[in-house]
């Protein structure tokens, strides 16, 4: 099948990289020149596990390319994908994006061949079948029918996209009428996993329902870390794994084989990201204009946004006063194995512990001093972030963490405070004198003051 994807972004590319893997031919549409110049040459333009190598061989193969002429491109294909982003601007979604991609995608539509144009962003209910609908029809001068049109949500996450498109857990095809729906799991005739066709708006809500769950796991966990936090003699990590242990989460006794979505009931500085935050302000604007007061997902906003004020407040506890202290915020990134910044709970650390007074070196390993995210020093290695700092933040879960010499890092510091904001380091054996402070435990601060040791 010939197919052509507008919005060369995480989603977009990946898709199209994948649908290449398979067979497919590929155009990828962006209105960014640079990064159609990006993917012509085999370079991934954000970092994803695994891309590069599948970009290189679809490309050689000659079943991958990138263009700039949407109109084009679309006129030449049998399947169009909308994959632009869906951001959020004023708690709403904001579809100018999208709706700037269907105008063309609507002059580049043929009479006479019907061809089938499904929207992969995350859009809430209601946008395919009216407002998408609305502009494909005008500006092609076709009815839909004549084209045919699906809303086919996406359930990739950054960091794992490539493994995670092409071994999906669910396929859900919501179709203006049944000849769009099978045109659709024609292209995924391939894949085993259960295809949900359904409608258009429950496709849509589908994605919206997925996200919020995820959104408020994360928030249940970090409201327990806050309450464990004020609560001498309890520990969230305890607390949670034992929930975890529930044998309807888990495979009783066999900590290896735990349910997956038991990483997202865990504590930690809040979600962040190009999706959850975005998603669940845009589904509590929807239900508000529906006239329904989304109780639950406020809280779960609420809380999501107390998070990081909470986990720089046990930094200021340990060494008595932000102002004028040095703090190395370690990780920026919204979550390990991506580049991306968009919304990262990092970010807001930072930035809090600069309001109140504190000097930041942050340091990333996808991150260098030209991004200059969050006004922040970045630095080049660990050691310039930590040397002669009162306190470090890990902020971002990233596995090296754990493997990094502490000892040493820590003889660098002018004070030894570790807030670990990720609990990745719980099982790092620390020296005398670090005081180091997992998330959802409380501590006193007179222990502090003598350097103990308040994780495990
Ligand atoms: P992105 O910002 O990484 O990429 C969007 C791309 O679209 C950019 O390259 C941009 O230049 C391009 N673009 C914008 N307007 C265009 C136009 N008119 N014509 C051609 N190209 C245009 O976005 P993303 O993260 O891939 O997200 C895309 C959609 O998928 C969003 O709705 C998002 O919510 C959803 N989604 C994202 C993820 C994720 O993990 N990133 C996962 C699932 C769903």
């Amino acid at each position: 099948m010939r197919i052509a994807i507008v919005g060369t972004g995480y989603v977009g590319l990946v898709t199209g990289a994948c649908l290449a893997h398979l067979g497919h031919d590929v155009t990828c549409v962006d209105k960014a020149p640079e990064r159609v110049a990006a993917v012509n040459r085999a370079e991934a333009p954000f970092h994803e596990p695994g891309l590069a190598e599948m970009l290189s061989e679809c490309l050689v193969a000659g079943r991958l390319r990138a263009s700039n002429d949407g109109i084009g491109v679309v006129a030449n294909s049998d399947v169009i994908f909308l994959a632009v982003g869906t951001p959020c601007r004023d708690n709403q979604i904001d579809l100018s994006y999208l709706t700037a991609a269907a105008e063309n995608v609507g002059k580049g539509l043929r009479r006479g061949k019907r061809q089938t144009v499904i929207v992969k962003s995350t859009v809430v209910p209601g946008t395919t079948d009216t407002l998408i609908r609305g502009i494909l029809e005008q500006t092609s001068g076709l009815r839909v029918g004549s084209f045919g049109l699906c809303a086919n949500p996406e359930f990739l996450r950054e960091g794992s996209a490539v493994s995670d498109f092409m071994c999906a857990d669910r396929i859900v095809v919501g179709q203006w009428d049944e000849q769009s729906g099978s045109a659709l799991a024609n292209l995924y005739g391939s894949f085993e996993c259960p295809k949900l066709f359904t409608t258009l708006r429950n496709a849509e809500m589908i994605k919206y329902a997925s996200n919020a769950f995820l959104a408020t796991l994360v928030s249940f966990s970090n409201e327990f870390a806050a309450i464990c936090e004020a609560t001498p003699g309890t520990d969230v990590e305890e607390v949670l794994n034992a929930v975890h242990l529930d044998r309807r989460l888990s495979y009783r006794g066999d900590s290896a084989r735990r349910l997956g979505i038991l990483t997202y009931l865990r504590a930690g500085c809040g979600y962040g990201g190009s999706c959850l935050p975005k998603d669940v302000s845009a589904l509590r604007y929807y239900a508000r204009q529906q006239k329904v007061t989304p109780h639950l997902l406020d809280a779960v906003a609420a809380v999501n946004a107390a998070r990081p004020q909470q986990l720089i407040a046990l930094a200021e506890k340990a060494i008595g006063c932000l102002r004028g202290a040095t703090v190395a915020v370690l990780g920026l990134v919204f979550k390990p194995d991506t580049d991306d910044l968009r919304d990262s709970q990092s970010l807001i650390v930072a930035k809090l512990l600069q309001q109140n007074g504190a000097t930041v070196r942050a340091y990333d390993p996808m991150i260098s001093a030209m991004d200059d995210p969050a006004g922040a020093r970045i630095c080049a290695t660990a050691v310039e972030a930590l040397t002669d700092a009162d306190a470090a933040i890990i902020a971002t879960a990233w596995p090296e963490f754990a493997a990094w010499n502490w000892a040493k890092l820590c003889s660098m510091m002018r004070r030894q405070v570790v807030v670990d904001g990720r609990n990745v380091l719980t099982n790092t054996k620390f020296p005398e004198g670090v005081t180091y402070i997992p998330i959802g435990k409380h501590f006193e601060l007179g222990h502090l003051k003598e350097g103990a040791i308040v994780g495990r």
